[in-house]
């Protein structure tokens, strides 16, 4: 009798052995997720389980094991933030760890914008390759770069069929070497002083590559519609996807327009042109001063008038830097004004001349930018509901906008849950899902089995930006754990000093 019972209880052990042995084992188990997986539906309770740099297992895995457990406790477990509008790889190798973006949930950004980009590429993507950094990181090829190569100090012109030509050749030798497509800035020097033709040229160059365009469009103030049309015609005729960068309403009599360009939007996407729209979630931008100042008259006291009248009031441009005399960043126009007994339309052209004057003196450029405040709450609201319109940061690592740090944690905090603009799914899904979508990236911005595991865990309850004008490198709070290709790269307020981001190249539609 004895001897059966050891036997039976030996059976018994060596069942519970055999099935513990083939408990099924992971690299990383996520447990007890509300699991957003960024194409807006409604979240669902789960686990994800995560082998090497991949998302094995999205359901019930109590009966599996890992090396390690991360228990979400009922919080948000979303695909990692996709920024398709980045400028945080400013000094990126003395940065690897990109907390600016890690601590608001971004994973992986899309740089070479507003005309900007690392040239040649290959030769940035080759010291990314022995430098890797903390997120993913994709590039477009910037315009006003190529036309810099090119043109050099004698840019304020149309360029010659020539030039563009030997344009169209840099272009291909960074569509070549994976960038996305072409980008352009074409408020800035020196893309402001190119003919439509030359964009669309351009444009075309990109389209054979299966590439996309993203503009800051030729104005976001006076000539807002002629710039629309412009992208709209790129999209038609290159027959390629368009997207505006940072949409915005930014001049006082366009305020309140936001229906008119969505109905141009959508008559556009039913002739079958494919434009998007990025945005960031603040009614002030951030700039050069010169910016202002379209057609570079920066003597002309009226112009100065309207613009303090119509694009941004003395009240609300604050200098973020201002090399030539610091103690003036943090102050706005007025208080400047007022320091120095000048009407608010001299002292912004007098601000202006001390820059020229500055870089004559010292043979570089100067430090400055501003930030003013031109939108309204309304449009940025409706702009941010379009279905096509993703969020971006428009940030840096070092800047004086708080997007730099706040941008996503600003949406979910403000725009979810104080103003309820967008519903927690669809806004993930607009920094997930929806980004991925149109940047054309695959394999990430969802969590779906056999995708890069970039995941984030966030408190919804507290999620929050607190990055400030006065404090804008303030960390937000509630992001607590963030992975990137499978690696734990921010927990605990802190980065890890891991760097398992990888490039991500343009992937063929097909
Ligand atoms: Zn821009």
């Amino acid at each position: 009798m004895r001897k059966k019972f050891i036997l039976i209880h030996c059976l018994i052990a060596g069942i519970v052995l055999i099935s513990c042995s083939q408990k099924e084992k992971f690299d990383t188990i996520i447990r007890n997720g509300m699991i957003y997986d960024g194409n807006g539906g409604e979240p669902f309770k789960g686990d994800v389980g995560i082998n090497a740099d991949t998302i094995a297992f999205i359901g019930n895995l109590s009966n599996a094991s890992a090396k390690n457990e991360v228990d979400a406790n009922g919080k948000a477990v979303a695909p990692g933030f996709i920024d398709t509008h980045s400028h945080h790889a400013g000094n990126l190798f003395n940065r690897r760890d990109l907390i600016a973006a890690l601590s608001q949930g971004i994973t992986t950004i899309i740089i070479g914008q507003d005309g900007g980009s690392n040239f040649p590429l290959s030769d940035f993507y080759k010291k990314l390759n022995d430098s890797a950094v903390a997120v993913n990181i994709g590039s477009y090829s910037g315009h006003n770069t190529i036309r810099d190569s090119i043109l050099g100090k004698d840019y304020k012109r149309i360029s010659t069929q020539d030039e563009i030509e030997k344009m169209k050749l840099l272009l291909k030798q960074d569509m070549e070497a994976g960038a996305f497509g072409l980008s352009t800035g074409l408020e800035y020097d020196p893309g402001i002083y190119s003919s439509n033709d030359e964009i669309l040229q351009l444009a075309k160059v990109v389209a054979p590559y299966g590439g996309r365009y993203i503009s800051h469009i030729r104005s976001e103030d006076r000539y807002f519609w002629k710039a629309i049309d412009e992208i709209i015609t790129i999209g038609k005729e290159a027959k390629i996807p368009v997207q505006v960068s940072h949409i915005k309403l930014a001049m006082h009599n366009i305020w309140g327009k936001a229906d008119s360009l969505l109905a141009l939007f959508e008559a556009a996407r039913k002739k079958g042109i494919d434009i998007t729209a990025d945005i960031y979630p603040y009614a002030f931008w951030n700039s050069t001063i010169k910016v202002l100042f379209p057609n570079r008259n920066f003597n002309d006291e009226k112009e100065a008038e309207l613009i303090l009248n119509e694009i941004t009031l003395p009240n609300d441009i604050i200098l973020g830097s201002y090399e030539v005399k610091p103690e003036y960043a943090g102050k706005n126009l007025a208080e400047i004004a007022k320091l120095e007994n000048k009407t608010p339309a001299r002292m912004l052209i007098e601000l202006i001349a001390r820059i020229d004057e500055w870089e004559k003196e010292n043979g570089r450029d100067c430090q400055e930018n501003i930030m003013a405040t031109s939108m309204s709450e309304a449009d940025i609201k409706k702009l941010m509901q379009w279905p096509h319109t993703n969020i971006c940061s428009d940030g840096s690592s070092g800047g004086t906008h708080p997007r730099g740090y706040g941008a996503f944690t600003r949406v979910l905090g403000n725009y979810v849950k104080k103003e309820k603009t967008l519903s927690m799914q669809q806004a993930i899904h607009k920094m997930t899902g929806l980004s991925a979508q149109q940047m054309g990236i695959k394999k990430r911005g969802s969590i779906k089995v056999g995708y890069y595991a970039d995941l984030v865990i966030f408190n919804p309850e507290t999620v929050s930006d607190e990055a400030t004008v006065a404090e804008p490198h303030k960390l937000s709070d509630g992001i607590e754990t963030v992975w990137v290709n499978g690696t734990i790269v921010f927990e605990n307020k802190k980065t890890t000093e891991l760097y398992p981001g990888k490039i991500i190249k343009r992937q063929s539609q097909n």
